[in-house]
């Protein structure tokens, strides 16, 4: 055998024992579905307790980032799965290739790119500050000592530890620790800056202060090394970025005389 031939001969053999390597796009589906994912489905893990950008409208979650991710998926041909979770499981489910992608309004911090990459930015957000209508606490400084409520494993939390003599008070929803201030049980909560003025609307009695705790960039974040699908998302987002479509999707959801 020369060693053309022997080449080829182990190639065939490779393509038999690996049919998802070698195979034609229908086998690849096929033997992704086995597994319980269909190569043409993009999963997104979120938390959809953060209106506007994933909430609950029925038993559909809807939202900026369940919009975009959605036109993302429409560029790449795609059909999008959404999967709601805790906050804090997101970055797991995207590292262990149970979701693509997260999309759930997740801040690029330095921490992060430890364990996920992060696509380009496609929305500049607040931390900000809420507090009862007749709270002393007027800005960031006066927060020293005070009972802080925040989301679990958000970048609010992250800030609030940092906090002189805080006592940090973590909830599940962003919404849990809105009413826990309401009954004062807390002195003030540290939250995105959206999400805190529907979350303000809804409850009665409380202020967000007009002094921002920080300036954050929110991305989407896939799994490290996954460069393919960053550059595709990337490409889509360039898209949608250029024919307005992501100014439609945030004006659907923010009116302009309300964004910071
Ligand atoms: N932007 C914040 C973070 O990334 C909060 C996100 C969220 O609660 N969905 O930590």
């Amino acid at each position: 055998m020369n060693m053309k031939k022997l080449i080829s001969t182990l190639l065939i053999a490779a393509c038999v024992f690996s049919l998802a390597a070698c195979g034609s796009k229908k086998e690849e589906t096929e033997s992704k579905e086995e597994s319980g994912k269909e190569s043409d489905t993009l999963v997104m893990a979120t938390n959809a307790e953060f209106p506007p950008y994933e909430y609950y409208e029925g038993d559909e979650v809807v939202g900026i980032d369940a919009e975009i991710a959605q036109a993302i998926a429409e560029e790449l041909g795609m059909t999008l799965k959404i999967e709601d979770m805790a906050f804090d499981s997101i970055i797991p489910a995207v590292t262990s290739g149970k979701a693509d992608f997260g999309a759930a309004g997740m801040t690029v911090t330095e921490d992060r790119k430890k364990n996920v990459d992060f696509t380009d930015t496609y929305a500049t957000a607040t931390q900000v500050i809420i507090v009862k209508e007749d709270s002393d606490i007027a800005g960031p400084d006066d927060l020293v000592g005070k009972k802080i409520g925040v989301q679990l494993g958000t970048t609010g939390d992250i800030y609030a530890g940092d906090i002189e003599d805080a006592e940090v008070e973590q909830y599940n929803k962003g919404f849990e620790a809105v009413q826990a201030l309401t009954q004062g049980k807390i002195d003030a909560v540290v939250i995105d800056g959206e999400p805190a003025k529907e979350f303000v609307a809804q409850a009665e009695g409380l202020k967000i202060l007009d002094e921002a705790f920080t300036e954050e960039e929110y991305a989407i974040a896939v799994a490290k090394g996954n460069d393919d699908l960053r550059e595709k998302i990337n490409d889509a987002l360039a898209k949608l970025k250029e024919s307005g479509k992501i100014d439609e999707i945030v004006a659907k959801y923010i009116s302009a005389d309300d964004a910071e």
